[in-house]
């Protein structure tokens, strides 16, 4: 569904101009297109993969160098026993409905939501229509309000309608399900009733080796090969608590219905980081200070579970010490993904924090904030950070019996009161023989509150009788000679426990579509000439070489260029065609290049040339040596265009059209 948008220069904003600009100049293109595409699979051509290298490396540096986090780089073809344990097999699904005469399926709360939306807006323009058409001609009013009528939708509805779509990520398969009866949700072309939703499971399906007898997944997430390394992580990072490991790697998805272009997709990038924390820490996190500040726009479960949408502007330590946000780390981490989204470029006026309802949470999270951008297609979820608690470390140790752990000298040793039980193990055996492991694992597991009440009925009676599952009618009678029960103080010098996880989740390629949105806008002057103004680190080609002409007196000057800029790492391309200056510059803002530097024959007599700013213009005029200074300082970001169009002579040539 379309959400109406307005570019950074107020223009409206048209999503199939950018779409189509973005296809011709290759960003992106559908897959195997010529053999008929497949939905959901995209290939990136070379602005695209100049925009996406970029954000990697803008999260390099802004996540894993700044705070030493340990990459991995880990095998997508994984083992079913490993999503099996994790939970991805039995959980990893969305809700899906089949037309049963056409075959076509839906995802279940994508249709409802976009048909309560498609229905809301015929609504709003119904009355919009009305209003205008009452100024015209009261007379018309009665006559109006048959239609809106005839389209049944009170203000009653409406709230009912909106209080469902503030809420549409939190329901069931079978409440989706009675949603559709009661709202009448058919297939909205053939007006077709549709089967109740059903699970279906996202993971691709795959075997590893020539008798296919190991069967497989391609990963839906980087983050189990990270944990199944922790305990090799922890090693490495001599044993040190917290720490974190991130990747970045191809993750795969089967959606159900994947359109919305690059933002719903079938293989996709994603960066995550897995942050180990001690849950007894009350998840601080030593960095929170930088932070503190940082003002997010929250918006919360309890107001969507209530209906609406609105977001409140709270500084992280607030929203952390009210516990809005549950703890320190996982504030810390919203505030860093939005500096990073805002790195990128993303419009401050549109990203918000959208925490997850209960039902909606993923199975293995007790806790999740998603960073949302605002774009045509309306908010979406670019990165995830969720609170995965202990789950995934001890599901996969109770499997495999890895200790994935973390082992501390205590500071203070500590002194701890317990019921022991200490079986004759010489005369165990010959008892219970085949039993005797069973018996002895339950002996084992008895709580203190049962192992306190068992010494008792050991003085009193000579024998206890516990619970043993398997072994005979479940109970099993010990008597004296076998077991003791005492309560002793033991020392413990060593703590044991298992870090929690709090772990951001980045969609490599909805945040770079969602920022080329952010960034795109049209001339006034000229609607037909496109401009996306990415920031300079984030622009795919940093600057445009433009010889006047052909002339080969250009060509030593716009190699030694070229070189220069090469050495100091800064990425360029030469337009020398034929096209106009002018020409060349604006296919050249389609593409977000930010600096255009023009060789003219006053270059080729005095070493000096015009360097050229995408968003305004502007050009002044300087040396060689000046102009790759500025354009340095550009890029990295120590000097604004202002402030080196303040230093350097401006130049007030036209560009030539
Ligand atoms: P999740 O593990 O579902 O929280 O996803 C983590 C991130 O991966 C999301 O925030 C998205 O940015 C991205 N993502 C998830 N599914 C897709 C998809 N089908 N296409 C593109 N990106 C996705």
């Amino acid at each position: 569904m379309a959400h109406p948008m307005t570019t950074k220069n107020g223009q409206p904003f048209d999503r199939a101009s950018l779409e189509s600009l973005m296809r011709r100049r290759l960003f992106y293109t559908p897959a195997f297109e010529i053999y008929g595409g497949v939905s959901g699979l995209y290939d990136l051509g070379p602005p695209g993969c100049g925009l996406q290298s970029n954000i990697i490396e803008i999260w390099r540096k802004h996540f894993v160098l700044k705070e030493n986090m340990l990459e991995v780089d880990c095998t997508m073809l994984t083992p079913y026993e490993v999503l099996k344990t994790s939970g991805h097999v039995d959980k990893f699904s969305d809700w899906m409905c089949k037309d049963p005469k056409t075959g076509e399926i839906f995802r279940a709360d994508h249709l409802v939501e976009e048909v309560l939306e498609s229905r809301l807006k015929g609504n709003k323009e119904a009355r919009g229509q009305k209003q205008d058409e009452e100024k015209e001609d009261p007379k018309k009013k009665k006559k109006k309000v048959k239609t809106i009528q005839a389209i049944k939708m009170d203000d009653a509805l409406v709230q009912e309608y909106e209080e469902v779509l503030a809420k549409i990520d939190n329901y069931s398969g079978e409440e989706l399900g009675l949603l559709m009866k009661k709202y009448e949700i058919k297939n909205p072309a053939t007006g077709s009733e549709l089967e109740p939703p059903v699970a279906f499971n996202l993971m691709f399906g795959t075997s590893i080796g020539p008798s296919s007898n190991l069967p497989a997944f391609l990963r839906p997430e980087t983050a189990q090969g990270q944990f199944l390394n922790f305990q090799k992580l922890l090693e490495f990072n001599q044993q040190s608590m917290p720490f974190a490991s991130a990747s970045i790697g191809k993750s795969f998805r089967n959606e159900i219905s994947p359109r919305s272009g690059l933002l719903r997709v079938r293989e996709f990038l994603m960066a995550e980081i897995e942050h180990f924390v001690d849950p007894e820490s009350g998840k601080k996190h030593p960095r929170f200070e930088d932070v503190k500040d940082v003002e997010l726009e929250l918006l919360n479960r309890s107001v969507q579970l209530a209906g609406k949408t609105h977001v409140e502007t709270t500084p992280i330590s607030k929203a952390v010490s009210e516990g809005i946000v549950d703890n320190e780390t996982l504030g810390y981490f919203l505030a860093r993904i939005q500096q990073f989204l805002l790195k990128l470029g993303a419009d401050p006026t549109k990203i918000r924090f959208r925490q997850h309802m209960k039902n909606e949470m993923a199975h293995y999270a007790t806790d999740c904030w998603d960073a949302e951008l605002l774009t045509s297609y309306g908010w979406i979820e670019c990165v995830g950070c969720a609170d995965r608690s202990a789950y995934d470390l001890t599901v996969h140790a109770k499997r495999t019996n890895a200790p994935l752990v973390v082992r501390e000298v205590r500071k203070e040793p500590l002194r701890i009161e317990e019921w022991q039980c200490d079986i004759d193990k010489k005369r165990f055996g010959p008892r219970f023989k085949k039993d005797g492991k069973a018996v002895e694992a339950a002996v084992e597991a008895l709580t203190q509150d049962l192992r306190e009440k068992l010494s008792m009925d050991l003085k009193n009676e000579g024998k206890i009788v516990i619970d043993v599952e398997g072994v005979g009618d479940g109970k099993v009678e010990i008597d004296k000679e076998l077991i003791a029960i005492e309560k002793r103080t033991r020392i413990e010098n060593t703590r044991e426990y298992t870090p929690n996880v709090i772990e951001p989740s980045f969609g490599i390629g909805r945040i770079l579509y969602s920022i080329v949105e952010h960034n795109y806008w049209t001339r006034a002057e000229d609607e037909a000439r496109g401009v996306i103004s990415f920031p300079p680190a984030v622009a795919p080609t940093k600057v445009l070489l433009v010889p006047l002409s052909t002339h080969p007196d250009f060509r030593p000057l716009v190699r030694r260029l070229g070189d220069k800029l090469t050495h100091v790492g800064v990425s360029y391309r030469v337009d020398d065609s034929n096209a106009s200056i002018g020409k060349r510059y604006s296919r050249n803002d389609e593409l977000g290049t930010p600096f255009g530097i023009t060789v003219d024959f006053q270059s080729v007599k005095d070493n000096t040339f015009t360097l050229r700013d995408r968003d305004t213009t502007r050009q002044v005029r300087a040396n060689e040596e000046e102009v790759c200074e500025a354009i340095m300082n550009l890029v990295e970001g120590k000097e604004t265009w202002d402030d080196v169009a303040k230093r350097l002579p401006i130049f007030e040539g036209q560009e030539v059209d």
